[in-house]
């Protein structure tokens, strides 16, 4: 079951600190059909249905090339997430595992990202499928899919790699 704001049994909670501006520009907002925690797709699908990310102005113009690209990936800022769990019960099972481990929306910046499939843009609306956000939920930032570009150099000798020890 998804959770509203409860702290289930394995789970624990730190106090915050007090709330500071870190500065981030909510330079839109996402429509989509769900209103509520426990009808919202846990993760967004390709055939899910189509959401309209309203980008608001000055920021219009800067969806300029944005149509080129099939996948873009959308930044949004998950904001009824409570932010002080450090452990979390994903099935209230009495287990518990790291905030950082999981995907919870649950998370001290409770920035959620998803790629989505470009539908259209139509001036500062653009429309997409794959998206797992309420209604409402404010927009971070929008990219084309990252796996889209090459990196600069192959890897160095000493480059950290995924698996290493
Ligand atoms: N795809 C993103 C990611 O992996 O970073 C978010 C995944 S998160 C598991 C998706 C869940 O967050 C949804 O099923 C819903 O329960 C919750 N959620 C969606 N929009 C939210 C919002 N605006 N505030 C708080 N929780 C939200």
């Amino acid at each position: 079951m998804v959770r509203e704001n409860e702290i289930r049994e394995a789970e624990t909670a730190v106090t915050l600190p007090p709330p500071t501006d870190a500065g981030l520009l909510f330079i839109g907002r996402i429509h989509t059909p769900w209103t509520s925690r426990m009808e919202t797709p846990r993760q967004g699908r390709v055939d899910g249905p189509i959401c309209r990310i309203v980008v608001f102005e000055p920021w219009v113009s800067a969806l300029a090339g944005l149509e080129q690209y099939e996948r873009i990936e959308v930044l949004y800022w998950l904001h009824l997430s409570r932010r002080d769990l450090v452990l979390q019960s994903p099935a209230n099972d009495r287990t518990s595992r790291g905030t950082f481990s999981l995907r919870s929306p649950a998370r001290p910046n409770p920035i959620g990202t998803a790629i989505a499939r470009l539908v259209g843009i139509e001036g500062g609306t653009v429309m997409v499928r794959g998206l797992d956000c309420l209604d409402g939920t404010p927009l971070l930032d929008l990219k084309p899919d990252r796996t889209l570009f090459t990196p600069l150099a192959p890897p160095q000798r000493g480059d950290f790699q995924i698996g290493d020890p």
